[in-house]
This record gives C-alpha cells, structure tokens and sequence, in this order.
C-alpha cells in the first residue's frame, strides 16, 4: 500500500451527508488523516481551533493568500472564507498519511480540474433536491430562508457532479459507507 503524496476529497451540496462520511472513512481507514482548513468563520460552540479548524481573522487569511500557504481556497459562503493549508498536507504526508479532505464543490472542481496525480474525488448527493430539503428541514440547524438558499446552490453544485471520479447518491447512509470503504481500499492499494 501506498500512501506517499495522496489526497482524498469528499465534496458535496450542503446536507448529503458528506462529513459523516469522511468522518466514516477517518474512524475505519488509520491511514487517514483530516486535514484541517483555515476559516474566517466562527467557531459554533463544539468547535475546537486546530481540530476542526483553524480559525483566523480576515486579516490573517488574507496573509495566507499572498505568502502562498493556501493549496486551495474559496469563499464559500458571502464573506466567509475557507481553505486547505500547504502546511497541512506537509504535516499529513511526513505522517506516511493521505490527506482527507471535505470541502465545497467549487473548491474540490478546481483541484480537479488540475488534474492532479494520487487524488481520489468523491462527489456525494441525494437521490433528489426534495430528499435534501426533507434531510436540511429535519437537521433544524437552518432557517427557512437558508434551506432555499443551500437547495438553489445545491442544483447549481449537481451540475458539476460529472467531473469528480465517483458519484455517491447516500439515500441510504449503509450503503453509502460501505461505497466509500471499497473506493478507498481499492485507492490505497494504488502504488
Ligand atoms: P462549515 O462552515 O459548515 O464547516 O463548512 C461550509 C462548507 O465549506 C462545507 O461545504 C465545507 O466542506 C467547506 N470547506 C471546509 N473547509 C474548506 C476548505 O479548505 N476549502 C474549501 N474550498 N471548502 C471548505
């Protein structure tokens, strides 16, 4: 099995399920490791800084930006900024790790779009926008205003499902996970 210089990314629109399952993989695979992006967002109350995040300033972002420390980034929601830090796929691959990541699909279409070597892209969905509303409404974490703002972003993220390796639809969370444990033991074993 190979490690050296791989990354995994998890992309999705908002509710499918996405962090569950790169929490999934991380719990089962301890070749895994999360690599934790920068945000200018705050942290919600679970949250622990250098775990989750690195939670850092506008000011402090935007030096991230110019001295180059960002392997990718987005603003993915109006103001808020996120991104994945050289630093960490430095930390993760001395580690004989491979990098997981669970970001935004724009962010994950760029990096794609690279073509870059050793990554393995996974794109996860609903079976349809009424299961996500349905998923979003029973999460109670968001207004009603923002559940119509993630679906409208959501039908615009599906559009870019067919550029990503593998399509996961996770109507049924069992499946889903037994789907992504055989795309990452048949990923690793790549030299
Ligand atoms: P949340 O604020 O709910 O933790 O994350 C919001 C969105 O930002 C999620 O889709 C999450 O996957 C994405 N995200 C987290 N870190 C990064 C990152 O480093 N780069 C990009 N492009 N998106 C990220």
């Amino acid at each position: 099995m190979s490690t050296q210089g791989k990354i995994i990314i998890f992309t999705a629109p908002s509710g499918s399920g996405k962090t569950t399952l790169a929490k999934y993989a991380l719990s089962i695979f301890p070749e895994l490791s999360f690599s934790v992006s920068a945000t200018t967002r705050n942290p919600r109350p679970t949250e622990v800084d250098g775990k989750d995040y690195y939670f850092v300033s506008h000011q402090q972002f935007q030096s991230l930006i110019e001295d180059h420390k960002l392997f990718e980034y987005q603003e993915v929601y109006s103001n808020q900024y996120y991104g994945t830090l050289h630093s960490e796929l430095q930390r993760i691959w001395s580690e004989n790790k491979v990098a997981l990541f669970d970001i935004d699909v724009k962010g994950a279409y760029k990096i794609e779009q690279s073509k870059p070597k050793n990554v393995l892209t996974i794109f996860i969905k609903t079976s349809s926008l009424d299961v996500l509303h349905k998923r979003l409404v029973e999460r109670a974490s968001d207004s009603e205003e923002s559940i119509e703002k993630r679906i409208k972003r959501a039908s615009n993220e599906l559009e870019y499902l067919k550029y990503f390796d593998y399509v996961i639809t996770n109507d049924r969370l069992d499946l889903a996970k037994n789907m992504v444990k055989l795309l990452i033991e048949d990923f690793l074993k790549l030299p």
